[in-house]
C-alpha cells in the first residue's frame, strides 16, 4: 500500500488553482492594472452571470455569507424579539446572526436520514411570534423545500435559504426544477474559499426574484444608501471586492464540472463503503440532486470515532466532525432567550459523524488509499 505521497486535503485548493492558473493570473493583474477594487467591472459582470446561472432575477453580492444572512434578515424587515426558526445541526453563522440582531432563535432538530431541517419539528415550534424559516441545504442537498413553502405559506412566513454549501444543487419537488437558493423569498450562499464556489479570500451574495427587495437588500449592502450621500435606511458596508469577483466568474465556469468532480467521488466512496456494518453512506434524496460541499457518513454505536479519526491521521489522512457541537448548544446561546424542543437526532448525530477529504481534485488513486485504512480499522477494533 502506498504509504504518506499522496498528499490527501480535505479541500486541494492548490491543485484546482494551477488548472485555472493562467486564467487567474491575467484577471488578477488586469484588476491591479485598473485599480478598480471596489464596485468594479468584474463584480457587475459576475452578479449577473449569477443570476443567469441560478435561473433568478437579482443577485446581489456582500462580503461573506454570514452577511448575506443578516442583510437578508434586515431586508426583510424583521425586529427584535420576532422569532426565527433554524436548525440546530448547522455550521454557527446561521443561528448567529439570528442572535446578532436580537431576534429570538428557535432551533428544530434535523432528519436524520438528510441532515436537514425537520418539517414535523418546524411545524411544532411555530407560535404567534414566528416570523421566517431559515432552511440550510445542508452538505449540499435540498431540504424539503415543497414542505416548508406549503408552511411558510400558511403561516406568514418569509423563507431564507442558507445555500452556503449547496449552491448549484437542483430540486426537483416542485412543478419546475429549480436551483436551491431561488425558492424562498431570498437566497443566501457564501464564497469562503472552500465552499463549492469558492474565492480567494471571503464573499458573499444574496438572490431573490422579488424586485423592491432586492432593490431593498442592495440599499443595506451599501449604507442604505439610495443614492450617493444620501442614506434612507440603516445599512452596514458589505461589498464583494472586484478581485474576488474577478475570481469567481473565472470558476463560475467550472462550477458545474466541478460538481460532477465531486459526485464522481461521491459515487466512488458510496461503491466501496455501502454495506459496510458499521456505517452508512450519504442519503440521496430523489427530489435533489447533491453536491456534495461534504462526504458525511454516519458511524453506528459500536465504532469510536475519535479513534477512528486518530487511526486515519496517523496513515496522513484528514477526516473532520461537521459539526461536533449543536448549535442550540453552544455558551453563545446560554444567555440569550432562544428555545428548542427535543434535540435527539441533532445530538445523536453530532456525536456519530465525520467526514470524508471531499473536493474537485481528488483522485481514485487518494480514495483507494482512504477507503482501505477505514476498511483496516473497522477490522482492527
Ligand atoms: C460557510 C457557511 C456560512 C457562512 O459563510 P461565510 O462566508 O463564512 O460567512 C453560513 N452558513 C453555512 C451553512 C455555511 O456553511
Amino acid at each position: 500500500m502506498i504509504e504518506n505521497n499522496l498528499n490527501i486535503q480535505m479541500v486541494d485548493l492548490k491543485s484546482q488553482y494551477l488548472k485555472i492558473k493562467n486564467q487567474v493570473d491575467s484577471a488578477i493583474n488586469g484588476v491591479l492594472e485598473n485599480t478598480q477594487f471596489i464596485n468594479g467591472e468584474h463584480v457587475k459582470g459576475f452578479q449577473s452571470e449569477l443570476a443567469n446561472y441560478m435561473g433568478v432575477k437579482h443577485v446581489i453580492t456582500c462580503a461573506n455569507g454570514t452577511d448575506a444572512l443578516q442583510i437578508a434578515m434586515m431586508g426583510l424587515g424583521l425586529k427584535p424579539g420576532d422569532e426565527v426558526i433554524t436548525p440546530s445541526f448547522t455550521y454557527i453563522a446561521t443561528t448567529e446572526v439570528v442572535a446578532l440582531l436580537g431576534l429570538k432563535p428557535v432551533f428544530v432538530d434535523c432528519d436524520p436520514n438528510t441532515f436537514n431541517i425537520s418539517i414535523k419539528e418546524i411545524e411544532k415550534a411555530i407560535t404567534s411570534k414566528t416570523k421566517a424559516i431559515v432552511p440550510v441545504h445542508l452538505f449540499g442537498q435540498s431540504c424539503d423545500m415543497k414542505a416548508i413553502l406549503k408552511i411558510a405559506k400558511e403561516n406568514e412566513l418569509f423563507v431564507i435559504e442558507d445555500n452556503a454549501q449547496a449552491i448549484g444543487s437542483d430540486y426537483f419537488g416542485l412543478a419546475e426544477t429549480k436551483k436551491t437558493g431561488t425558492i424562498g423569498n431570498v437566497g443566501c450562499t457564501s464564497f469562503f474559499p472552500s465552499k463549492n464556489l469558492g474565492c480567494y479570500g471571503d464573499g458573499g451574495a444574496l438572490m431573490t426574484n422579488d424586485d423592491q427587495l432586492a432593490e431593498k437588500l442592495r440599499m443595506i449592502a451599501n449604507h442604505g444608501q439610495s443614492k450617493r450621500y444620501y442614506h434612507d435606511i440603516v445599512g452596514c458596508n458589505s461589498r464583494l471586492d472586484n478581485l474576488q469577483a474577478a475570481v469567481l466568474r473565472i470558476k463560475l465556469k467550472e462550477l458545474d464540472s466541478y460538481i460532477l468532480n465531486r459526485r464522481k467521488a461521491a459515487d466512488y466512496y458510496d461503491q466501496h463503503l455501502d454495506g459496510v456494518e458499521e456505517l452508512s453512506v450519504p442519503f440521496r434524496d430523489d427530489n435533489s440532486n447533491h453536491v456534495f460541499h461534504q462526504y458525511t457518513l454516519k458511524l453506528n454505536d459500536k465504532v469510536n470515532r475519535d479513534k477512528l479519526i486518530r487511526y486515519l491521521a496517523s496513515k496522513n489522512i484528514p477526516a473532520m466532525v461537521y459539526y461536533p457541537v449543536p448549535a442550540h448548544q453552544q455558551k453563545m446561546f446560554s444567555s440569550i432567550p432562544a428555545t428548542f424542543n427535543t434535540m435527539n437526532n441533532t445530538e445523536w448525530l453530532s456525536e456519530r459523524v465525520f467526514s470524508l477529504p471531499m473536493h474537485t481534485e481528488l483522485n481514485t488513486k487518494q480514495q483507494n488509499y482512504i477507503i482501505d485504512n477505514i476498511l483496516n480499522f473497522l477490522k482492527i477494533i
